[in-house]
């Protein structure tokens, strides 16, 4: 099986689109989408109906929980909480509702997990190796030895082997059987990592590799939609530099 995973597309319908038109060139047998779909930018309506109309797999991020009145956004910073408020009035109640529905987390057929923050927490960050520590230990429980996790926005591979946790920034991985793996394929639609290009991953489980990937996308346009919709214009110029 060949899979793309994707993250944090954030209502960034460019973003999006160009990485699923990327997607779709290489050819997947199925898309995962690791939460967080909604929150920051401006077309949220037309992403959650793309994920839902392509049938992407989808999991909870905690701009979705906000978003969908789970939680408040009191914890949030006032940028974010803004694009909260601001999405909740823009969404559909169909889609307010589908985004009531994600789960947690998912555990596939093949052993593939999925989060969005922690195994047992979807607002904490793997931030680190000691995170992923911890993540490895409650992910030896499900029996899963591969999870893609969203969150921070930066694409990275965390390893542990014989109980050291390791990382890699690498575009290619070669998965061995050994080893025990926690990948983040990076922020699709608001990328932290000083790479304004979006991020997705693509996962072969036949030849056990991962491969990450990077698309440009018109981000001009993007940032005109931000502006004209009254979200706050930091987060149209943060897209422009990729923090
Ligand atoms: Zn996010």
């Amino acid at each position: 099986m060949r899979y793309a995973v994707i993250s944090d597309v954030h209502s960034n319908l460019e973003a999006l689109g160009a990485v699923l038109h990327s997607i779709d060139t290489i050819g997947v047998d199925s898309i995962l989408c690791l939460g967080d779909i909604v929150g920051y930018n401006a077309d949220p309506n037309e992403c959650v109906e793309i994920i839902r109309e392509r049938g992407i797999v989808a999991v909870m991020g905690n701009h979705d929980e906000r978003v969908a009145g789970i939680k408040e956004p009191h914890d949030f910073n006032p940028i974010a909480a803004d694009a909260v408020y601001w999405t909740r009035e823009e969404l559909t109640e169909e889609n307010l509702e589908y985004l009531r529905g994600l789960p947690r987390r998912l555990l596939l057929h093949d052993g593939i997990m999925m989060i969005h923050g922690w195994v047992n927490d979807t607002d904490r960050y793997i931030m680190n190796p000691h995170d992923a520590e911890v993540n490895f230990h409650m992910l030896a429980e499900s029996g899963s030895r591969l999870c893609f996790f969203g969150h921070p926005h930066v694409a990275v591979a965390y390893i542990r082997e014989r109980g050291e946790v390791g990382y890699s920034f690498d575009e290619q991985l070669s998965l061995e059987e050994e080893k025990e793996y926690l990948i983040n394929p990076g922020g699709a639609g608001q990328p932290r990592d000083r790479d304004p290009r979006a991020p997705f991953l693509i996962y072969d489980s036949d030849q056990k590799t991962v491969t990450f990937h990077r698309v440009e996308y018109d981000i001009e346009k993007t940032m005109e939609k931000i502006l004209y919709a009254g979200l706050p214009r930091t987060l149209a110029e943060r897209l422009r530099s990729g923090w």
